[in-house]
Order: C-alpha cells, then sequence, then structure tokens
C-alpha cells in the first residue's frame, strides 16, 4: 500500500497550464520530497494526487486502482496541514480524534486511535490542552496526529514547517524522518527549502515551471546533476 503512479498527467487554470503531461511513480514506503522555486507547482501537485484539485487531463493511480476521479476522502492519503490549520476551541485530543469523529467512529475506538497517535507522537500528556496552551513543535505534531489516526497508505506534507522558527525547524526535521523510519508508510513532502529535501528524502523530485528536471536520490542528484537548474538546487557545481 502506498504506491503512487502519475501517468502523463495535467492541469491548467484557465489559460494556463501550471502541469505539462507530468509523469511519476512513487513506490511503496518511499520518502518522496519535491523541492523547486516558489510558484513551480508543487502545491498543486500534490493537491491533484490529494484530490483537492481534479487533473485537466491524465491519470492517478493508487496502488493500482484508478483514483483519478475518487473523492479525497476515499483516496487513503492524508494530507498534513500546517499547524496553524487546528481547531483553537478544541482540545488536543478532539482535534486529533476529528476525522475519526466524522468518518462516524464511536467514542472508545476514537480515544483507542487518538491514545496510539499520541503515544507515537509524545503528546499524551498534552491531550487535554487546547493548541493555544502548546510550543510551535507541540502544535505540529498534533497536526500530525491528526494524520496518523487516519492510518493512511500515504502522507502528503505540504511545507509543514515553514511556519516555525529555524531551531525548530531542524528538530521536526527529524522528528518528520523519524515517523517516517516507525511507520514506513510512504510521505511526499513539499518544500522549497534545499537542505530539507537533502536530508529527508529518499527521493527528490526537482520541479521548474511544472516540470520535472529531475528525479534521484540525494546522493544522485548531487554527484549528477542534469542541468544548472538542478545543480543551483542541490548546491552543487555544474
Ligand atoms: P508552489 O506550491 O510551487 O509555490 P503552486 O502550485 O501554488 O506553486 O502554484 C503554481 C502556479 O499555479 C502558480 O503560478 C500559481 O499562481 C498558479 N495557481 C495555483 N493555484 C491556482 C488557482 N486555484 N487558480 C489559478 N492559478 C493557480
Ligand atoms: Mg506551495
Amino acid at each position: 500500500m502506498g504506491q503512487i503512479t502519475l501517468n502523463q498527467i495535467t492541469k491548467r487554470f484557465g489559460d494556463v497550464e501550471v502541469i505539462p503531461p507530468l509523469d511519476l511513480e512513487i513506490n511503496d514506503g518511499e520518502f518522496v520530497v519535491f523541492v523547486g522555486p516558489s510558484g513551480c507547482g508543487k502545491s498543486t501537485l500534490l493537491r491533484l494526487i490529494a484530490g483537492l484539485e481534479d487533473v485537466t487531463s491524465g491519470v492517478i493511480s493508487i496502488d493500482g486502482q484508478d483514483a483519478t476521479t475518487v473523492p479525497p476522502a476515499k483516496r487513503g492519503l492524508a494530507m498534513v496541514f500546517q499547524s496553524y490549520a487546528l481547531y483553537p476551541h478544541m482540545s488536543v485530543r478532539k482535534n486529533i480524534a476529528f476525522p475519526l469523529r466524522m468518518a462516524g467512529l464511536d467514542k472508545a475506538e476514537q480515544d483507542r486511535k487518538v491514545d496510539q497517535a499520541a503515544a507515537v507522537l509524545n503528546l499524551t500528556d498534552y491531550l487535554d490542552r487546547r493548541p493555544g496552551q502548546l510550543s510551535g513543535g507541540q502544535r505540529q505534531r498534533v497536526a500530525i496526529g491528526r494524520a496518523i489516526v487516519r492510518e493512511p497508505s500515504a502522507f502528503l506534507f505540504d511545507e509543514p514547517l515553514s511556519n516555525l522558527d529555524a531551531a525548530l525547524r531542524v528538530g521536526m526535521r527529524l522528528e518528520i524522518s523519524e515517523l517516517h523510519e516507525r511507520l514506513k508508510t510512504t510521505m511526499i513532502y513539499v518544500t522549497h527549502d534545499q537542505v530539507e529535501a537533502m536530508t529527508m528524502a529518499d527521493k527528490i523530485v526537482v520541479l521548474r515551471a511544472g516540470n520535472i528536471e529531475q528525479v534521484g536520490s540525494p546522493l544522485e542528484l548531487y554527484k549528477n546533476p542534469r542541468n544548472r537548474f538542478v545543480a543551483g538546487f542541490i548546491g552543487s557545481p555544474k
């Protein structure tokens, strides 16, 4: 579970083709980072995979099934939003349980799953607090907890750390990498930060104006960038 294939997908907004025909294979359990400058289409690509936007053409398959027209809630993927997307008036427990309540799970089952996620994320002692009583890092963990309880076949992150300060960002990077080690679930992580890409990814997808410039491991891109753009992004001369 967690294998995603994009086959000749495109996306237009009006007359503007933001994503030209694009192919990509994401393997089960991979940590894939989409990296590229602001406006290059990273969020759009992630939203297409999540189903929050419809592709203009092409096919998206998830675990071998055509998911192109499957609604977001049925794709088995979980988008992790930035921590400010939490409900400020709800406790941590209620924030994490929110998707389970929406799915109609009974209270005992909700509690069981929330307790499990909280243990993984070191949030057990904070379940009765509200987001405003937490640190930035703890809030980000709550946002991740809300995704974990859904037991998705892949996690989708859109610049989840961009509103955290630099020191916290480093710590959260490590925490997300550790979470990947533990869960071994596919993760797609969008960032414009080269360091995040190089330190977190199994596979980096370098985007420029909606095009994939290169796909490879951090080491492959570092040693053998296809062009100056990729080299510039990865920080090695060419
Ligand atoms: P990134 O996440 O890499 O910064 P985006 O995917 O947000 O880039 O945007 C890619 C391009 O698509 C940008 O030119 C942006 O203005 C455009 N775009 C994104 N969403 C919409 C939309 N809903 N309507 C029109 N244009 C959009
Ligand atoms: Mg974006």
